[in-house]
């Protein structure tokens, strides 16, 4: 560039500073944005890309006008941007040279207090992570917009950071600028959060108090660093912030980001929408913080059994007092958003209506409180105290604000009558002064004999008198001065009238000024008020829960879960909770789940479409209900408490996430078999699918035999590899189950029915007659199914595997592995042992059946034994 003009040279300073964020920089009545900035927003604001200068030196250029930027804004923090407000910081015309210009706020996507990105029944959580020396790490999290604060500190597994960050609603993440660079690059590969950087960890004094429950140094630190962000970034008051509350990690069921999606808890796995989760069936909340706990409580199950209990005894109660229950749910109906509106107060961006609302709803307060107090009196003293806070802030809100107040607060009518003495002198004169106005259009209409004479009013000219063309000659000459002319009319005025006039608006100009500041002052008051209003607005959230989960059981005939000391799973006619809305009504099969000593593995065959997948979910969404304290869809149902749940598609069948490959499949199930105990529940549904046949047999055998010696937990395992069922005979805890289908005329009739015993042959080729598959296909099909139950496989191996290798090859290969074992084994290992492996590296695995195979490790073993 030739030549920097001094604004511009002001403009690459300030841009400097703020590299990750787009620089909205106010020019007069607009924000412009330069260079790189203002072509990407260009693109994804659809905008004019201009430019500024000339021939070499224009620079791209972008602009929005200031009063529709916030719309542009939104639409970037949406997308996960960052933007710097830069404004002028002087009056431009005092300014000598260049108007001194300040980034005045930082939007960023964790920190928007409104707009698009804020959902209504949704947390907006900015997430600071720090990572500590000895590889722990330490977890800070806010809602800026209800002033939720909390804290926790992770042991060394990065997996388990990434689960939490992943959990919904984090929208961005603030780290050290120093925090290594895999660690970051494998958190944001798994979950795209927007990324900051926050190097400052020391606890602001103003802030102490909010740490007062944190015990350890780190915790504090964590938080610390959250809070330095939002100090830099915020640049306004932040004493919404509640108290940092500590949880503990494994206070709550496990689930990881796949198992979640899996089961489908808050969105469905093909449209990502909550209708067709388990979210929109346990959701029956009326107000939007109630929306909001109940998908955080679906997030983390309780592991804790009197935690648990005591939310289903409240369900129960609130069951038993149907019409008490309804009433209590249309009050709350009439409840605003009490956390947001207190992070509003807090923020100085509540206005008039809204407290309003606030008023209106602390006015449901005491008939809640009694309809409560009928149904679960224990827990009044828990939900409602500090009563005489709601009785002070209605009656200020009341004495202070009319009925129906604008959402402006700068233009005046939001102040009651009778509130302030002088404001009622003002809008004694202004309405005085109007009066006076419309007695004097009578007076002038009379001594013109004009009827059609009008007193108007325009922001430009003020007060005029209004006279149609062909009357202008009956006014007296010299009383009236021309102001305007319009195509029919002339306007004119009176000195007196200017008179009035300019009392009239002073009258209303100070009636303005003072009504804000009566408004603030208002709001001000409220602040005092706001963690009586966030205990309020939790204990609302968590009525309106609990209620909705006892409509829910009500309305589809749950029934109360108990819990297994002896981790027995006994359920009898469980149905999924989704699955049997969707379906025609009666028409679900309920289904019985026995899991106890001898059937801790379920392995689960039966033809497609049978109901496997379905039946296998169905156990685990039944767990999650019962753990996040709801009834569940079943007639009888005994369950363990779950520390984790893991549940893992097969690659083929994994429809949703599309990119997903067999090495993900694995990486994925080894996540499972490493973090999962004896108090977890595995779901593994078709897993070893994505590979050839052999592979992936031999690699779900492996899996079960792992899961069943070693990690010992309950797991549900699907296959259509019927080979498989032959493990029951080996493995002690481990037994079959299947779907039943019949035949009847010719075609298979599913019937969702789960019981003992394996599947005795694969439908698969009546689901291809059910969907129409040309006769010559199925017709063929059925006679090479013949064949293979004959025992001809050896064709089938031999015409369907081509060997990835040349014959050549491999036995090269296998030349090579004798030569390294023999090296290698031979000092150590007995003769026997040798034998074997020698056995073992001569094989030609790729070309056995899964019998030999079997077989042969048999054999193997008895040479060892
Ligand atoms: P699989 O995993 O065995 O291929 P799914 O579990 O995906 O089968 O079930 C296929 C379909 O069958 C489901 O979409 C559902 O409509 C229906 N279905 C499954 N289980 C039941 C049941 N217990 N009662 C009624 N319909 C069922
Ligand atoms: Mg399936």
């Amino acid at each position: 560039m030739a030549q920097i003009t001094p604004m511009m040279k002001q403009y690459l300073e300030i841009k400097a500073q703020h590299q990750d964020a787009f620089l909205f920089f106010r020019l007069g009545d607009f924000y412009e944005l330069f260079f790189e900035d203002a072509k990407l927003a260009a693109q994804e604001l659809e905008i004019t890309l201009t430019g500024r200068g000339q021939g070499e030196d224009r620079i791209p250029m972008c602009g929005v006008p200031y009063h529709s930027a916030d719309q542009y804004m939104s639409r970037l923090i949406e997308k996960g941007y960052k933007i710097a407000l830069c404004e002028q910081v002087e009056d431009p015309k005092e300014a000598k040279g260049v108007v001194k210009r300040e980034v005045v706020k930082m939007l960023t996507p964790g920190t928007m207090m409104n707009g698009n990105v804020i959902k209504e029944k949704e947390n907006n959580y900015l997430v600071a992570l720090t990572a500590f020396e000895d590889q722990s790490f330490g977890l800070a999290r806010t809602d800026l917009t209800t002033g939720e604060c909390a804290a926790t500190l992770i042991g060394d597994a990065l997996e388990d950071v990434i689960h939490d960050i992943a959990s919904s609603g984090t929208k961005e993440l603030v780290v050290a600028s120093d925090l290594d660079e895999t660690t970051l690059k494998r958190i944001i590969e798994k979950c795209p959060v927007t990324v900051s950087y926050e190097d400052k960890v020391e606890l602001d004094q103003d802030y102490m108090n909010l740490c007062e429950d944190l015990q350890s140094e780190k915790l504090k630190m964590s938080f610390a660093r959250l809070l330095q962000y939002l100090i830099r970034t915020q640049k306004r008051s932040l004493n919404h912030l509640q108290r940092v509350t500590y949880y503990h990690f494994d206070s709550f069921m496990k689930m990881d980001t796949h198992t979640k999606r899996n089961l489908e808890l808050t969105e469905s796995l093909r449209e990502k929408k909550k209708a067709g989760s388990l979210l929109a069936i346990v959701d029956q909340t009326v107000t939007s913080m109630g929306g909001r706990l109940v998908k955080n409580w679906l997030e983390r199950p309780l592991i804790d059994q009197s935690g648990i209990e005591e939310r289903l005894k409240i369900v129960t109660s609130f069951l038993e007092f149907y019409f008490e229950r309804e009433e209590l749910r249309d009050e709350l109906r009439h409840v605003y958003d009490l956390e947001r509106l207190a992070g509003r107060i807090a923020y100085g961006s509540v206005n008039a209506r809204e407290l309003v609302q606030l008023k209106r709803s602390l006015e449901k307060i005491p008939l809640i409180k009694e309809l409560v107090g009928k149904m679960v009196p224990s827990l009044l003293s828990k939900w409602f105290h500090e009563e005489d806070q709601v009785f002070e802030l209605i009656e200020l809100l009341d004495r202070s604000l009319v009925e129906d107040p604008p959402i402006s607060v700068t233009e005046g009518g939001m102040i009651r009558p009778g509130y302030h003495e002088e404001l009622d002198t003002y809008r004694d004169a202004s309405k005085n002064g109007k009066q006076w106005i419309a007695e004097l259009e009578q007076k002038e209409r009379q001594e013109t004999g004009i009827r059609t004479l009008k007193i108007g009013f325009n922001k430009v000219f003020g007060y005029y008198i209004e006279v149609t063309r062909a009357n202008t000659h009956l006014l007296h000459e010299g009383r009236y001065e021309r102001k305007q002319t319009l195509t029919n009319a002339e306007r004119y005025i009176t000195p007196e009238l200017k008179e009035k006039e300019a009392l009239i608006l002073e009258a209303e100009e100070k009636m303005e000024q003072l009504e804000y500041d009566l408004f603030v002052s208002v709001r001000e008051e409220a602040k005092q008020f706001l963690p009586f209003i966030q205990t309020l607005a939790h204990s609302i959230s968590e009525i309106d829960v609990l209620a909705g989960f006892a409509t829910v059981s009500e309305q589809r005939h749950y029934v109360k879960p108990t819990f297994s000391k002896k981790r027995d799973i006994a359920i009898v006619d469980g149905r999924h909770p989704v699955v049997e809305t969707v379906i025609e009504k009666g028409q679900y099969v309920a289904n019985d789940v026995h899991m106890t000593k001898g059937r801790e593995m379920l392995l689960i065959t039966g033809p497609n479409m049978a109901g496997k997948s379905t039946y296998m979910r169905q156990l685990a969404l039944l767990a999650v209900m019962a753990q996040i304290g709801c009834y569940v869809p079943a007639t009888s149902c005994e369950l363990p408490i779950f520390d984790q749940v893991f549940t893992r598609i097969g690659a083929a069948d994994d429809l949703a996430s599309g990119q997903s490959t067999f090495m993900v499949e694995m990486l994925e199930t080894r996540y499972a078999l490493t973090k999962a105990t004896q108090n977890s529940l595995i779901l593994l549904d078709e897993i070893g699918r994505g590979t050839s046949t052999y592979d992936g047999m031999a690699l779900a055998q492996a899996i079960i035999e792992y899961i069943h010696d070693t990690v010992r937990a309950k797991t549900l395992f699907s296959t259509h590899y019927h080979e498989l069922t032959q493990l029951d005979k080996e493995l002690a805890d481990l037994q079959n189950v299947h779907v039943s289908a019949v035949e009847e005329n010719g075609t298979v009739v599913f019937l969702h029915k789960v019981i003992d015993g394996q599947a005795d042959r694969s439908y698969g080729i009546y689901v291809a007659e059910l969907a129409e598959l040309p006769s010559q296909v199925t017709e063929r099909a059925e006679t090479l199914l013949k064949q293979f139950e004959e025992g001809t496989q050896a064709q089938w191996t031999n015409q369907a595997q081509h060997p990835p290798f040349s014959e050549q090859q491999l036995t090269l290969f296998a030349a090579e592995e004798e030569a390294k074992v023999e090296k290698s084994v031979s000092d150590t290992l007995t003769g026997q042992e040798e034998k074997v492996l020698k056995k073992l590296v001569k094989k030609d695995v790729l070309h056995m059946t899964p019998i030999e195979a079997i077989q042969f490790i048999n054999e193997l073993q008895r040479l060892l034994k």
